[in-house]
């Protein structure tokens, strides 16, 4: 059995409104350990809409979600939490008085309370219908997306889909991959048309091909993990690229995931029932915030789950330190306390 790490509280997702947990938390003297199952810190905001500005954050006439992310981030980092990004909380068990969260990769963490801040769910990639997909996917012929670029330098690349970050993704890894496809169902791409431009530039070029209306009907192998090739249909025609990786970039689903099944009360929407007063959850010492959540009133919106998770961290403090005076003041008298 995986070892166990201590605590004070579990904040499950890393959204915009995980993240703020993690601040006030720390304001309350309570050190956090943030699970996402995504590689990277910022729920929606940074997988579905980086680039697009925010005009309803107090204070930010205009912010672009990456950089409200990146200023969450920064507002925690006092606080030194602990990040395990890229591997999803799968289990939730009490222990006496604490709680052990297990995580898909076989970690446990021990903590006092447990923020549930799981937003939409976990946000999975929107997989083609293909024989073999789940072998390729293994081997990493198939990808959803690249977390290393460097890792494709070199290497025949197919990009399929024609959104932003289909597009996105063609221009990043053409001046360094052997050749880069791009395979959409239309003639036009839905990317940015500065964006859309250099796609054009480069394919001009030669560094890029771009197949449109075009589909992918199969992944070609030998029988082996390595794949091969793809199989095209361009029209009705069938036409094969070789290729080492295909990239498909057909956005991401949303699912409750995991939470489903830790024995909280869910509305028939899936989302978590909590006393508004104190974003408890039907479970003691397990509160949550943010989009996961309904009560009455609910507003689906950063600035609603902001405030909501200052009241978890409240809940979480007489949970972690039973006895023990909350603390209080306002952060201008206070100051961000540094952790230790
Ligand atoms: C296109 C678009 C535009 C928007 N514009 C605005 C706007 O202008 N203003 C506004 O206020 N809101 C806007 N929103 C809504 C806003 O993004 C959400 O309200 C906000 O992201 C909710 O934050 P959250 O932290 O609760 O959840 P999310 O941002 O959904 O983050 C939840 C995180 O939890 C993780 N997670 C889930 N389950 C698990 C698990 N079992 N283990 C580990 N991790 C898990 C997920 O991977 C995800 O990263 C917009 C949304 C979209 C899609």
């Amino acid at each position: 059995m995986s070892a166990l790490h201590e605590t004070d509280v579990v904040v499950i997702g890393a959204g915009p409104v995980g993240l703020f947990a993690v601040f006030e938390c720390g304001m309350l003297g309570l050190r956090c350990h943030v699970i996402d199952g995504q590689g990277f810190a910022g729920g929606q905001c940074t997988a579905l809409y980086p680039d697009k500005p925010i005009y309803d954050i107090p204070a930010h006439p205009r912010i672009a979600a990456r950089d409200l992310i990146a200023q969450l981030e920064a507002q925690a980092a006092p606080f030194a939490p602990h990040y395990r990004l890229g591997d999803a909380a799968v289990a939730l068990q009490p222990a006496g008085e604490r709680w052990i969260v297990g995580t898909k990769s076989g970690a446990r963490i021990a903590a006092g309370a447990v923020i549930v801040a799981g937003g939409a769910g976990e946000l999975v990639p929107n997989r083609p219908d293909l024989a073999r997909l789940d072998a390729h996917e293994h081997s990493g012929g198939v990808l959803y997306g690249v977390r290393d670029a460097s890792r494709l330098a070199g290497r025949r690349v197919v990009i399929a889909g024609g959104g932003d970050s289909a597009v996105d993704w063609a221009l990043m890894l053409a001046p360094s991959a052997a050749h880069v496809t791009i395979v959409h169902r239309r003639t036009t791409f839905r990317a940015a048309p500065e964006s859309a431009r250099q796609l054009e530039t480069l394919a001009a070029g030669g560094r890029v091909t771009i197949a449109a209306p075009a589909r992918i009907a199969a992944l070609v192998d030998d029988g082996t993990p390595a794949l091969r090739a793809v199989r095209m249909d361009v029209g009705g025609d069938a036409r094969e690229v070789a290729c080492d990786h295909v990239l498909f970039c057909f956005g991401l689903v949303n699912a409750l995931g995991p939470i489903r099944d830790w024995g909280l009360a869910l509305d028939d929407a899936e989302r978590v029932v909590v006393d508004p007063a104190t974003m408890a959850t039907s479970r003691a010492g397990v509160f949550a915030a943010g989009d996961v959540v309904t009560y009455p009133g609910k507003l689906k919106l950063i600035l609603t789950g902001f405030a909501e998770v200052a009241l978890a961290a409240q809940g979480a403090h007489a949970c972690c330190r039973p006895g023990e005076r909350l603390p209080t003041g306002y952060s201008t008298t206070r100051g961000v306390p540094l952790a230790a």
